[in-house]
């Protein structure tokens, strides 16, 4: 009888001990979405985009080709455009004093959601559609962050909506936004200050990326600028004592900022190039000028390590007896996640599922792999878990920033690129421009397609989002980082 009790006690222990694993093994940052519901009106809205799947395909493929740099879009900027113009939208052009910016509105009244669109390229990148390093022309432009695919998505998504709004009778706004220069960090935040974003309810955003998710994180907050030194020249053997060394302040403020690091929070992030370092060793250059980043976890952090690296730069021209000229270029905030909307978000992603790809597509991403000496694993298949950040905090930045300080703000990533390639790469412009970045274009159109519908059809979304949009920025109102007065780099057309 003992040993029979002994027995059923070990037995119970054991089994408790098994189920403490089990717990422990779940990742506590884990959060549990059920994908969404298959309602007839997302039905509707894919089908219309399976049905316009060739001329979107055009669209990417043409946006791709044309490869324009920040704020030289010109043909892309047009090329939605005009397409969203076709299927009904008011289209009102050159927005915040920029050309290639502009706002597309289809509807009326409440809820007013938002959508955002990019398409400018990257300098030095075109490459073929080969896996291989081969550029179409040498040293020209290329997608190398795949904005030709979410220009087109975005713009594909907010014409799926219209369409099922007009058909059903649905009441609310669609607002898509072209946003030109981002890799500059330009666009949105000029659009930001001019309040290009104001009156919307809430704002559905996404990136090609190497995997299917959605995430929670922030991005840093930032400010970039150009420092331009002014010497004196010299003849730097005959009669240095003469010349007044632009490139010595410049190398004097990188060196202040070097040893600054140690007394900074170990958030802060500032990186620099050196545009301009004269023209010869035997001149004192009288002319030097480079390009500075301070990046930090928030805007008042930014601002205060920005000032401080403004004293160095005052110190380093004080030392060399050269004045100087700062160009603030741009800066940015932090992000602000919205949980509600990316649940959203995440459960039409589940629905939707990720892009499915063929043989000869995974062939192509691990012939990449293998020629970058990566592990040939090809592209991702699954959709990422959904999670609570490690950290509130990003090493990046991004102008979406912008949008999530002005309404609640969501987004997802969908799969164009191989596992472990890098971003802005010539095998970022390859597959973006071929299937494998289509069908990410047609998933993500349908994921923000169908999370748009759900905040359209149910207001408790849209009011639940402008909740925790409104705790998270507590008292702050939205104060852009640019000085009034600065207008946008503009580039003539080419
Ligand atoms: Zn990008």
């Amino acid at each position: 009888m003992k040993k029979i009790f002994a027995l059923i006690l070990g037995m119970a222990l054991l089994f408790s001990l098994y189920a403490l694993a089990d717990k422990e093994q779940k990742d506590p940052l884990l959060i549990e979405v059920k994908p969404a519901k298959l309602t007839p009106l997302k039905k509707e809205a894919f089908e219309w985009l399976e049905k316009n799947r060739a001329e979107l395909t055009k669209i990417n493929e043409e946006i791709w080709r044309f490869a324009e740099v920040a704020m030289e879009e010109y043909k892309s900027a047009e090329l939605l455009a005009s397409y969203l113009e076709k299927k009904g939208f008011q289209v009102k052009r050159g927005v915040a004093e920029m050309p290639t910016a502009f706002v597309a509105v289809y509807g009326s009244g409440k809820p007013v959601i938002g959508i955002l669109a990019e398409y400018d390229a990257l300098p030095g990148l075109s490459q073929d559609l080969v896996s291989s390093k081969k550029p179409v022309e040498e040293g020209e432009p290329g997608h190398g962050c795949g904005h030709n695919i979410f220009g087109t998505a975005s713009t594909a998504a907010a014409v799926a909506l219209k369409e099922v709004m007009e058909k059903r009778g649905l009441s609310g706004t669609i607002k898509l936004f072209g946003c030109p220069a981002e890799e500059t960090v330009v666009g949105k935040v000029f659009m930001a200050r001019d309040g290009i974003f104001d009156g919307l309810c809430c704002c559905i955003q996404w990136h090609p990326s190497s995997s299917n998710n959605v995430s929670i994180g922030s991005s840093n907050a930032m400010n970039q600028f150009e420092v331009e030194f002014f010497g004196k020249a010299a003849h730097a053997a005959g009669d240095p004592w003469h010349g007044r060394s632009a490139l010595d302040a410049i190398e004097l403020t990188n060196v202040g900022l070097n040893y600054l690091r140690e007394h900074l929070k170990p958030t802060a992030r500032i990186h620099y190039v050196i545009l301009d370092g004269g023209g010869a060793p035997n001149v004192v250059p009288d002319y030097a000028r480079a390009w500075y980043y301070v990046r930090d976890i928030d805007r008042e952090y930014v601002e205060k390590d920005y000032e401080r690296v403004l004293k160095i730069i005052e110190a380093a021209s004080l030392m060399t007896d050269t004045t100087y000229k700062i160009k603030f270029n741009s800066g940015v905030h932090e992000m602000l996640s919205n949980r509600v909307g990316s649940e959203v978000v995440y459960s039409n992603l589940l629905l939707v599922g990720p892009p499915q790809f063929d043989e000869q597509e995974q062939a192509f991403a691990k012939e990449i792999q293998k020629s970058l000496e990566l592990e040939e694993k090809g592209l991702k298949s699954e959709i990422e878990p959904f999670k609570l950040p490690q950290r509130s905090w990003g090493s990046g930045s991004t102008d979406v920033a912008e949008v999530s300080w002005l309404t609640p703000t969501t987004g997802l990533g969908v799969v164009y690129k191989p596992v472990g390639t890098p971003g802005h790469h010539w095998s970022a412009v390859a597959c973006g421009g071929m299937s494998i970045g289509h069908k990410c274009m047609l998933t993500a159109a349908k994921v923000m397609a169908a999370s748009g519908l759900d905040m359209l059809s149910h207001p408790e979304i849209i009011k639940k989002m402008r909740e925790e949009w409104m705790e998270k920025k507590k008292d702050k109102e939205y104060k852009s980082p640019l000085p009034p007065d600065l207008k946008p780099p503009v580039k003539p057309r080419k």
